[in-house]
């Protein structure tokens, strides 16, 4: 079959499904505050546009959303392969041109046939823009004095390699992004290639299909600072981590700075050659720490600032104190009360903050298990736990294992699939279903909504 054209029927009709499946991976909250408000607004060639509503829902889609709604595209049909995510009424090129809000540079698809080897540079990560605290302050100050570094042939680099680690959203690629745009002010001359492990992968194995090793080789010869995120995916790959290896050790030896991020310590990486995790360690290692309330607080004060939103001090405090699992997350929030704030045209309050924001502070908070979802919810309406996973189907406990089904999945990260096996291995179409019919009950059935609020709250506290 040719796969000619698609029609724009055809596009609508593919829209609609992937816009069930954001629906059903994400959950109801979320479609509601945003999946629902995006419009299908062209395709061209590969790459379909989507619109949203402001500037700010734009950016939290692109952050939350992207990849995902790109996968699942793609798997509708295979010929779209990239999704840009618009303001509403901005053509391409409009929101293109627009100064203050390029499209996140992360989003960026590098394309096949792409020159420079360096990935592009996130304008916001910049040194001014970070917060520094306590558990960050090493790390911080070991990036500014690589970066600070006046190299010559004769001065040896401040810390060969510097390693930075963290968990997710700590930093990383801010204070590496924020090195190489110092230097590239302060020392234009020096050469900064900064790309993603994966990126070096890629790059490495197109040029062993091309057999071109020697071009590849060529682009790390000249460099001044070589800068690898994430190098925990390059552990496995034995070709590449052996030309990673190769490229480090000329690097190093010809004196020249060399900055490496991953989400553990060198002697954690798993599946990376021993003499590869002890090199890593031979510079210096800094990590980055969970971070404190006073470091969130100062970040989203910081953030509020620069964005010029009118953010009441208490919701930042709430914020501080509610979202601790990362910055990223924090930001999330942070923008989410921003556009609430600009839709509505009034300012949060803090229960307005929580209304907002209960899916993700849901998240935030102690995790409840499926398995205490279950015995509360059979205490609750008396029945036997056995019955939340037996199959009988009697309403007396049909209707209360349901009850237990919604609850799991407004309360846990668990997905439909995982949730039916802890229900006696039921199927996740049957968990779909409980979900949608507790939803509708909930509506017209006073004592039922009065009960699920009751269970929430004691499964909550
Ligand atoms: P990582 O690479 O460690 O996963 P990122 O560097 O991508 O994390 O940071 C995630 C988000 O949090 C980014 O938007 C970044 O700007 C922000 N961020 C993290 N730490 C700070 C900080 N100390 N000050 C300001 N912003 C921060
Ligand atoms: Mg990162």
């Amino acid at each position: 079959m040719a796969h000619g054209m698609s029609r724009n029927s055809d596009y609508q009709a593919q829209w609609a499904r992937v816009r069930g499946r954001m629906r059903e991976e994400f959950g109801e909250a979320a479609f509601r505050s945003w999946l629902r408000q995006m419009t299908l607004v062209g395709v061209e060639e590969n790459r379909v546009r989507i619109a949203v509503g402001t500037r700010f829902l734009r950016d939290w889609a692109v952050q939350h959303y992207a990849d995902r709604l790109r996968a699942l595209w793609n798997a509708e049909n295979p010929a779209i392969t990239a999704v840009e995510i618009v303001v509403a009424g901005t053509s391409a090129s409009a929101a293109a041109a627009e100064p203050e809000a390029p499209p996140p540079p992360r989003e960026a698809d590098p394309g096949p046939d792409e020159k420079d080897i360096s990935a592009s540079l996130d304008p916001r990560f910049t040194f001014e823009n970070f917060i520094v605290g306590k558990p960050n302050e090493l790390a911080h100050a070991a990036a500014r004095r690589v970066a600070e570094s006046a190299v010559s042939p004769q001065r040896s680099v401040p810390y060969n390699p510097l390693f930075l680690y963290g968990g997710v959203g700590l930093g990383k690629t801010h204070l590496m992004h924020a090195i190489a745009w110092s230097i590239r002010l302060q020392q234009p001359s020096r050469k900064v290639i900064y790309l993603s492990a994966e990126k070096f992968m890629y790059q490495f194995i197109r040029a062993l299909r091309f057999k071109d090793t020697m071009a590849f080789k060529e682009q790390f010869r000249s460099v001044d600072v070589l800068m690898i995120d994430d190098v925990q995916f390059i552990s496995g790959k034995d070709s590449t981590q052996e030309e990673f290896f190769h490229t480090f050790n000329a690097l190093v030896d010809q004196n020249r700075q060399i900055i490496i991020s991953a989400d553990k310590s060198p002697s954690d990486l798993e599946g990376m050659e021993e003499r590869m995790r002890s090199r890593l360690g031979w510079g210096l290692v800094a990590d980055l720490h969970p971070t404190t309330y006073e470091l969130r607080l100062g970040i989203l004060q910081a953030k509020a600032e620069q964005m010029k939103s009118q953010v009441p001090a208490k919701v930042l405090e709430f914020l501080a104190h509610k979202i601790t699992s990362n910055v990223r997350e924090l930001e999330g929030a942070l923008n989410r009360i921003s556009a609430h704030t600009q839709l509505t045209g009034r300012f949060v309050t803090l229960e307005g903050a929580q209304e907002v924001l209960h899916d993700l502070l849901r998240a935030n908070d102690r995790r409840v298990t499926i398995d205490e979802i279950q015995k509360r919810v059979a205490e609750h309406y008396n029945i036997r736990l056995a019955d939340m996973h037996s199959a009988r189907r009697a309403r007396a406990v049909a209707r209360p294992r349901q009850v237990a089904m919604f609850l799991c999945k407004q309360l846990t990260p668990r997905s439909l699939p995982e949730i039916g096996r802890k229900f006696g291995g039921r199927d996740h179409t049957t968990v779909m279903h409980a979900v949608r019919r507790i939803e509708e009950l909930r509506g017209n059935d006073r004592t039922l909504a009065e009960d699920i609020e009751l269970l929430r709250r004691m499964l909550e506290t």
